[in-house]
C-alpha cells in the first residue's frame, strides 16, 4: 500500500529470475513501482540515474556484488535506504551488510509478511527523514540534486551528479577539512586527479557562492556556510 498517495519506487536488484519475478508482483500488488535489474552493474546504473523510495538488493549478484553496488551508491551520496536479502545469515553477515550501507537486511527464504512489512518500515524511514542536508539557510536535497530555499527567496540551484556528491559529502561533515585525496577516494573516480576536485570546487562556488566551500591552504578544503 502506498503511504504517499503516489506510488513509492522501489529498485529491485536480484539475479534468481524466479524470485526477482515473484517479489515484483508482490510489491506491485501492495501498490509499488518497480524496477528490476538483474545484476549488480544493470542495479548500479539505475540507483545512480533513476530515483527510487527504497533499494532491495540481493548480496550476491553477478558482474558486481551487492555489498560493493550498495558501498558505490553510498559514495555518490545515495542515501536511499535499502534492504540487502541474502543467502547467509550469521552475524559476522549482518554486521558487514549494515555496515555496508544498508538499513535492514532479511535471510532468505523469508516470510512475505515480513518481507513487506520491512519494505514499508523503510519506505517511511525515506519519507520521515526526507535526507536533506542543511546548506547555510538553504538545503541540499541529494534525491534531485536541487539546493532549495525553504523560505523561498532564493531560486532553486540544480546540481549536476558530481557537484551534488561533492557538496553532500562536505555538508554531511562541516567540521572536516577534507583532503583532495580524500575527496577523490569518496566522490570521483580512480581515474580522476587533484584537478577534478578543484575544478568541482569551482563550480560549486559559481552556483552556490564563492563561501561554500573554504580552502584550506595547504590541506584542501572544507564546507563553508554552516
Ligand atoms: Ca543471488
Amino acid at each position: 500500500m502506498a503511504i504517499s498517495g503516489i506510488a513509492p519506487r522501489v529498485l529491485l536488484v536480484e539475479d534468481d529470475r524466479t524470485l526477482a519475478d515473484m517479489v515484483a508482483v508482490l510489491l506491485t500488488e501492495e501498490g509499488y513501482r518497480v524496477q528490476v535489474a538483474e545484476n549488480g552493474q544493470v542495479g548500479l546504473h539505475h540507483g545512480l540515474t533513476g530515483q527510487f523510495d527504497v533499494l532491495i538488493i540481493d548480496r550476491g549478484l553477478p558482474i558486481l556484488d551487492g555489498l560493493d553496488l550498495l558501498r558505490t551508491l553510498r559514495d555518490h551520496a545515495i542515501v536511499t535506504p535499502a534492504l540487502l536479502l541474502t543467502a547467509r545469515g550469521t552475524v559476522a553477515d549482518r554486521v558487514e551488510g549494515l555496515d555496508g550501507g544498508a538499513e535492514d537486511y532479511l535471510v532468505k527464504p523469508f516470510e512475505v509478511p515480513e518481507f513487506l512489512a520491512r519494505v514499508r518500515a523503510l519506505h517511511r524511514r525515506h519519507l520521515s527523514t526526507a535526507t536533506s542536508l542543511p546548506i547555510g539557510q538553504r538545503r541540499l536535497v541529494p534525491a534531485t540534486r536541487t539546493v532549495v530555499d525553504p523560505a523561498g527567496t532564493a531560486p532553486d540551484v540544480v546540481l549536476s551528479e558530481r557537484e551534488c556528491a561533492l557538496l553532500a559529502t562536505l555538508a554531511r561533515s562541516p567540521a572536516q577539512v577534507f583532503t583532495r585525496a580524500q575527496l577523490l577516494e569518496l566522490v570521483f573516480d580512480r581515474a580522476d586527479t587533484d584537478g577534478t576536485v578543484d575544478t568541482y570546487v569551482y563550480y560549486l562556488r559559481r552556483k552556490l557562492g564563492r563561501e561554500s566551500v573554504v580552502t584550506v591552504r595547504g590541506v584542501g578544503y572544507r564546507f563553508g556556510v554552516r
